[in-house]
């Protein structure tokens, strides 16, 4: 492989002295689960979304779900979400055992379509949940007006935008709480599983809190049927040493995105795009192109890793081709299926070395002028 998809050993090695300390540190205190190291990071991360509250869950799908839980959204409510997503959104929802209501998304953003929204809210409609794909945040005024005139909650999926700002404010505190992955390759990875919830909503946190420890705030007490979600000190440490990077590497993916929109704006791939209220985090740099198939196996044999974000959209997964409701059974999202067959990511993150971005993009220019494809 002449440039991996993904480079997560050189995030380990850039911070190796840190990190070793680190686990030296949370080894010799004999305290893994809930303790100094998880409170630090909570109040870290808060700070850094500019929220009021984080609380640290095992991971991004289960910070969504205790969201929901915490909402009382359950069975017989619906909860919007958008149809080009990464399964997990959906899951979160079938999960607290409310459904899924998919919405097409808008084709230059290909985050939730907001003039779509209002005709797929009914009475069951509990909430919208937006995903900012990619690291780009959606388009949260007219969502967060939508929600607001008919009694919704908002949820955003942030587990792709950990520090993107949507009209100057950040991922997190957008709506009425926030759904974070770390999942090692996320802008913010761990090394290993881990999640948070962020809210300004004092309940909404206390709930959380509550229900990601066995339903107990008092040990052996227990109020409610709870789960056990926590994000343990280890990675909540590690976290902490990783969150000061944070800017200066989302920083680095932006350098890599500004040089592949320069570099290849003269080709016909479809690229990113950018409205001018958003601060995107570069999660994933996706391209499009009507012959995607045959470009990805093009850029294989040159030895570009790319990879496909995603290839099948949730409601043509096998998960939910038998599980919709028969209403939903004959509807079909053009957009997101056209999309889905056209994407390609190619590399980028905060080891990606300006000598392999330049590789990137002269094989890229190469493939597509050569009328290879
Ligand atoms: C990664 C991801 C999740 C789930 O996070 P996990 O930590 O893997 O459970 C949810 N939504 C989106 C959009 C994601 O990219």
């Amino acid at each position: 492989m002449i440039v991996p998809f993904l480079d997560l050993k050189a995030a380990y090695l850039e911070l190796q002295q840190e990190l070793d300390a680190v686990y030296q540190r949370v080894m010799n205190s004999g305290w893994y689960i809930l303790g100094k190291e998880i409170e630090a990071f909570e109040q870290e991360f808060a700070a850094y979304c500019e929220a009021q509250y984080c609380i640290g869950v095992g991971n991004g799908l289960d910070a969504l779900h205790l969201i929901l839980r915490s909402l009382g959204i359950g069975p017989g409510d619906e909860v919007i979400v958008p149809a080009n997503t990464y399964i997990a959104t959906w899951l979160a929802v079938s999960y607290a055992g409310a459904t899924p209501v998919p919405v097409e998304p808008d084709e230059m953003t290909y985050n939730i379509n907001p003039d779509l929204i209002e005709v797929a809210i009914t009475e069951r409609t509990k909430a919208i949940l937006p995903v900012h794909l990619y690291g780009q945040p959606a388009d949260m005024d007219p969502i967060n007006d939508l929600a607001h005139h008919y009694g919704l909650k908002v949820i955003e999926d942030a587990a792709q935008a950990h520090g993107a700002r949507y009209k100057g404010r950040r991922t997190g505190g957008l709506g009425d709480a926030a759904g974070f992955s770390f999942y090692p390759g996320k802008n913010l990875g761990a090394f290993g599983d881990g999640g948070a919830v962020v809210t300004n909503d004092p309940y909404i946190a206390d709930q959380v809190r509550v229900l990601r420890n066995y339903g107990s705030r008092v040990k052996y007490y227990n109020e409610v049927q709870g789960f056990n979600s926590r994000l343990d000190e280890l990675q909540a440490a590690f976290l902490r040493v990783k969150l000061t990077k944070l800017d200066e590497w989302n920083e680095r993916r932006k350098l890599a995105a500004q040089y592949y929109l320069d570099r290849l704006s003269q080709t016909d791939l479809k690229l990113p795009y950018v409205p001018e209220w958003v601060t995107p985090v570069w999660h994933l740099f996706v391209v499009s192109h009507p012959q995607r198939d045959k470009l990805k196996n093009y850029l294989d044999k040159f030895g570009l890793g790319t990879l496909i974000h995603y290839p099948i959209p949730p409601h043509l997964s096998d998960a939910y081709t038998g599980g919709l409701e028969s209403n939903w059974k004959t509807n079909i999202y053009p957009i997101t299926e056209a999309i889905s067959n056209q994407i390609l990511s190619i590399p980028i993150g905060p080891h990606l070395e300006q000598t392999k971005t330049t590789i990137v993009v002269e094989t890229l220019l190469k493939v597509l002028k050569d009328d290879t494809i």
